[in-house]
Order: C-alpha cells, then sequence, then structure tokens
C-alpha cells in the first residue's frame, strides 16, 4: 500500500498568514483533513505531521517524511487584496517532485484559477525547507498554496465546504495520477 504523507502548514504558536478573520494554520488543519480523508477513500496510507493545532518544527516535518511515497504540504498565501489563484512549489533536487508537482497543477487548474507551478531555489526561504527536507530523504515532494487569504471574497470562498473539497479533491486525483505512473 502507498503512504502519503500530508503536513498541514504552520500550527500551534505559529499562526501562519492572519487575514480578513482567517488563520493560515486553521484553515491548512481543515483543508488537510479533508484530503486525508479523500486520499484514503482511494485505498492509500494517509498520515499528518501535525494533530490539531501543535507546533512541529519545519525540519522535522521533513524528517518524518522517510520512507513515505509521496509528501504534501497544504498551506495558503498572501499577497495584495486582488491576488488570487493556486501555486504548486517543488523543489525537485532528485525525485520526481516536479511531475508530482504538475499533475496535481493539471487538477487544479481544472477547479480554480492557477498561477502554474513553481520551483523552490531559494535555499533559505523557511517555508519551503520542507521540501528540501524530504527530498533528502528521496521522497517526492509538494508544497501546495491553495489560494489568498488576503483577498477578501476568496477568504470567504475558500472557508466553504464545497470549496474545500472541491480543492482537496483535485489534488488527491494529482497525487493518485502520480502513483498511479502518471
Ligand atoms: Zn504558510
Amino acid at each position: 500500500m502507498k503512504r502519503i504523507l500530508i503536513d498541514p502548514g504552520h500550527g500551534g504558536s505559529d499562526p501562519g498568514a492572519v487575514a480578513n478573520g482567517v488563520k493560515e494554520k486553521d484553515l491548512a488543519w481543515q483543508y488537510s483533513l479533508t484530503l486525508k480523508y479523500l486520499l484514503q477513500q482511494k485505498g492509500y496510507d494517509v498520515g499528518l505531521t501535525r494533530w490539531g493545532d501543535a507546533f512541529v518544527p519545519l525540519g522535522w516535518r521533513g524528517q518524518l517524511a522517510k520512507g513515505y511515497d509521496v509528501f504534501c504540504s497544504v498551506h495558503f498565501n498572501a499577497g495584495s487584496e486582488k491576488a488570487k489563484g493556486t501555486e504548486v512549489w517543488y523543489h525537485d533536487k532528485k525525485t520526481r517532485g516536479k511531475q508530482l508537482a504538475s499533475l496535481v497543477e493539471r487538477e487544479l487548474k481544472k477547479v480554480c484559477s492557477s498561477r502554474s507551478i513553481k520551483k523552490d531555489t531559494n535555499r533559505y526561504r523557511t517555508g519551503f525547507c520542507v521540501l528540501r527536507v524530504a527530498e533528502g530523504k528521496g521522497v517526492p515532494a509538494i508544497l501546495v498554496e491553495v489560494d489568498f487569504i488576503t483577498n477578501p471574497e476568496m477568504a470567504k470562498l475558500l472557508q466553504t465546504r464545497e470549496e474545500r473539497i472541491k480543492r482537496m479533491q483535485a489534488v488527491a486525483d494529482g497525487i493518485d495520477k502520480f502513483l498511479k505512473g502518471g
């Protein structure tokens, strides 16, 4: 059975982005639970790097990836009030991380606007340290910035169950395609 590790961004003393009454850590947790459920429905063994509102250091999250077939971190973006669209980041040192990112982005852009896949090249960009550590363990890793919570309309939409299921179904389908050979 293939194993997938989901990493709900931030948590505990680290709220991540805070905008329009939404904390990134809370949304990341809800979306991660939905993604976990949808992947389990497809028959995968799914783990989480944090349970509930806990603080887990970034390096440790990546270390936990060892032995998994896919690592997927779930985050929400911050920018201008007008910014919108999903981004799928990958590091792609020695695994097929780029292919994983492409397959997930291809599904996401069927259900929302996309700002494309993005390669993490800045070594010191702390939020993406998880990708490098997971990659270092030989695990294909992506970080999904689901959308911008700094956009008031988007913040409202993202809190709906429908939107959450729609987006996480797309991510689950992309991961499923990757694990079935693209
Ligand atoms: Zn984040």
